[in-house]
């Protein structure tokens, strides 16, 4: 939140006309306040921390009216503040809980005015223009990005008295004193070595330093010894408040140009300095007693990072480690980062040649491959088939669509933050397509409905988009165009129970096939004590949270239940997914909606010929959508697909140029029968032919020779070592597509 203090004579305002059509009504004639501190208040984009950022501004107002001795504050929303406006929804509940905050300080003989949000106003202040009088605050909380140029957030922990509980913890102590080993032992290898920060966190450690070049590996690997020998000698360290001048000089004299800077931006007359070995850091503790109380460590890479995150600044060094009390913990930290490592997806997506990014395209708008698309389309196939046995039917909307529609599904103004922004054309305001579902009503509601037709199961390839902030994009877990296999049922109320169970049992399918087994499901259910952020029907909360209790008690699924974290539109089932790394995440979900049938008019005619609007939708996307499921699939086999998700099931590789057209031939017949087979013809070595099929992570290798030839055999190579010898290639092929067909 921007906002201006003007501590003023008067201001006079008047509400003329609403810039926003659904503003509430401003009273009439003009109002005028004198003796004021006003508060010119613009909610910003990244504002989504409602409450730590009305508080916080509240707090601001309060000490600044304090200090100008003003007992009546004016809280008068201008947008004008910003150019990166929030959304009217995140604007109008901001200021809302700004006026309810505020609205707490009448008791201590405040005044609150506030100036009507969403209209035009003119509008007359007298400033006082003393040097208190105009003041202009950033107002933050939690922020999507998480901006780290602000000098109060970058320094401030090295203060007095601003130490979390958590920094107490044991490992926090070890991970600290690391770091400050860390730079002990470079300013013992590079003596001109200057320490920029330093920090520690869930993972581990880091330091920033300037050594006048780029660190290798290997300097790494000294790093590492010399603080080997630093935690031996058990040098003790003092952590303690010194004056801030003393610590300027101090810096200043030893020439830490970066300590400098940070320690002259710092308000408070106290610093917290750590002294170790003869020199000063400015580091955040607490700290063990003496040097020894770096833990079980190790250096995980170095790597630049700019002095205060600003690519305009300097570049340092960033040294990476991580801490822990005992040795098992560290290795068992490790052995996981390595397997994640091994396992990310953006790694064997390059390396398997599944998707590429450009930056002629832009951020998060993967390009599938050839090799990725054979992926994605045979889980696309997986789907068509298991829904055209659940007896889903397949429709195609287009990717775009009018203004009215979103409103109407309320996305416009409730979701409108994170969709592209409007498209004026000839005939209207579009908007690119950010869910399926408003589509799908329209497909049930074309015509009318009999009861005979329900439950009427509409699925579709659909693709939607999603405005995400370029720095928060990565590979395929977070991208701005998402593919998914989406489906909404259409079922009257007493076939939700049949409707919900066949989407369970369509998870579990799914889960088996790809060998997904560590997961369980999470009955998301409402708050009753949480009126506003649910849709008012206590009667069919009720009863559709018992119906799905229900259904996963009898299917005797792994669940739990999550109070509050339903839609506000009804109770969900969210399917949570623990990956080989360790990351739990939601991987699908699966809503009941009590709203559509209102906002669509969506109704049938029952069994009297009397028409029902008492139709449930249920949304069910299983699969999650294709950019992060293949995501987690390639983590999951560490890019070995079996054998029916392979982009290349069979390679064949000729033993010398001589079988090169019986290699292609049976190639040939392979692709013939389906199998996606190749022969590998270039003038490389057959066993550079094989070890790039194994790199490749081709399941079925086979080297063929003249003797196999003349026999009609084959001798496959199978992953995980496993050698076929003289199989006839009819068998083979057909126990091939055998596999295939039962994607084993
Ligand atoms: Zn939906």
């Amino acid at each position: 939140m921007r906002m201006v203090l003007l501590h003023s004579d008067f201001i006079e305002f008047e509400a003329v006309s609403k810039a926003i059509k659904t503003a509430p009504e401003a009273a009439k004639g003009k109002e005028r306040i004198e003796e004021c501190l006003v508060a010119l208040m613009a909610i910003e984009k990244d504002d989504i921390d409602t409450q730590a950022i009305s508080q916080n501004a509240v707090a601001e107002i309060v000490k600044h009216a304090q200090m100008v001795k003003a007992r009546r504050l004016v809280l008068y929303p201008w947008v004008h503040l910003t150019q990166e406006p929030s959304s009217l929804d995140v604007a109008q509940k901001t200021l809302a809980a700004v006026s309810k905050e505020a609205n707490k300080l009448v008791a201590e003989g405040f005044e609150i005015h506030e100036a009507p949000f969403g209209w035009y106003k003119s509008f007359n202040v007298k400033c006082k223009g003393h040097p208190l009088a105009e003041l202009s605050r950033h107002i933050g909380g939690a922020r999507k990005e998480e901006a780290r140029t602000g000098k109060e957030k970058m320094f401030a922990k090295y203060c007095i008295g601003q130490k979390s509980p958590a920094e107490s913890d044991a490992l926090v102590v070890a991970r600290n004193t690391a770091s400050l080993v860390a730079l002990l032992a470079v300013k013992s290898l590079y003596p001109k070595a200057f320490f920029g920060l330093a920090k520690s966190d869930k993972d581990g450690f880091s330091c920033d330093v300037e050594v006048g070049r780029a660190l290798t590996p290997s300097d790494l690997q000294a790093v590492a010894r010399e603080m080997a020998n630093a935690a031996g000698s058990k040098l003790p360290i003092k952590l303690g408040p010194i004056g801030r001048q003393q610590a300027l000089d101090a810096f200043k004299a030893s020439g830490q140009k970066f300590y400098l800077e940070a320690a002259a931006e710092i308000e408070s007359e106290v610093i917290m300095v750590a002294q170790a070995n003869g020199h000063m850091f400015l580091l955040p503790g607490p700290f063990a007693p003496d040097t020894s109380g770096c833990g079980q460590f190790a250096l995980r890479e170095v790597g630049g990072a700019y002095w205060r995150n600003d690519s305009g600044q300097k570049q340092l060094q960033r040294i990476s480690g991580t801490s822990y009390e005992k040795r098992e913990q560290l290795d068992a930290y490790l052995k996981l980062m390595q397997e994640a490592e091994a396992r990310d997806h953006k790694k064997l997506g390059r390396e398997l040649e599944l998707y590429m990014q450009s930056d002629l395209v832009g951020k998060g708008l993967p390009i599938w491959l050839p090799n990725g698309e054979t992926i994605r389309q045979e889980v696309e196939n997986l789907a068509i088939e298991t829904e055209r046995k659940y007896g889903y039917v397949r429709v195609k909307t287009p990717n775009l669509a009018k203004k009215e529609l979103y409103v109407m599904s309320g996305h416009i103004p409730y979701y409108q933050e994170s969709m592209y922004p409007e498209m004026k054309l000839d005939d209207g305001s579009y908007f690119l397509k950010a869910m399926n579902c408003p589509h799908h009503h329209l497909v049930y509601r074309h015509r009318p409905r009999s009861y005979r037709e329900l439950p009427l199961r509409i699925a579709e390839y659909g693709t939607c988009y999603r405005n995400e902030l370029s720095g928060t994009l990565s590979g395929l877990l977070r991208v701005r165009m998402l593919s998914m296999n989406d489906a909404h049922m259409y079922c009257s109320r007493g076939q939700i129970e049949q409707e919900f169970e066949s989407v369970v049992k369509m998870v579990v399918d799914y889960y088996r096939i790809f060998g997904l087994k560590d997961y369980h499901f999470r009955l998301s259910l409402h708050d009753p004590a949480n009126k506003e952020k649910y849709i008012d029907e206590p009667e069919n909360w009720k009863f559709a949270e018992g119906v799905l209790r229900g259904i996963l008690q009898k299917l005797h699924v792994n669940f739990v239940e999550a109070v509050g974290e339903a839609a506000f539109y009804g109770p969900k089932v969210d399917i949570q997914y623990k990956a080989v790394t360790g990351r739990e995440e939601t991987m699908s979900t699966i809503q009941l909606d009590f709203a559509a049938k209102t906002k669509f008019g969506l109704s049938y005619v029952d069994t009297e010929g009397k028409e029902n609007r008492e139709v449930y939708v249920i949304h069910r996307a299983p699969l999650s959508t294709h950019e992060r499921f293949i995501a987690f699939l390639i983590e999951h086999y560490a890019g070995s697909f079996p054998v029916w998700l392979s982009p290349v099931q069979v390679a064949v590789v000729p033993l010398s140029v001589d079988q090169n057209e019986a290699a292609q031939g049976l190639a040939k017949r392979m692709l013939d029968s389906g199998i996606r087979a190749k022969a590998d013809l270039r003038q490389e070595k057959m066993e550079s032919k094989i070890k790039d099929a194994y790199a490749q992570k081709v399941p079925n290798i086979i080297v063929l020779g003249k003797q196999e030839i003349d026999a009609g055999t084959v001798s496959v190579r199978k992953r995980g070592n496993v050698q076929l010898r003289d199989i006839q290639q009819d068998k083979f092929i057909s126990g091939l597509l055998e596999e295939i067909k039962l994607r084993k």
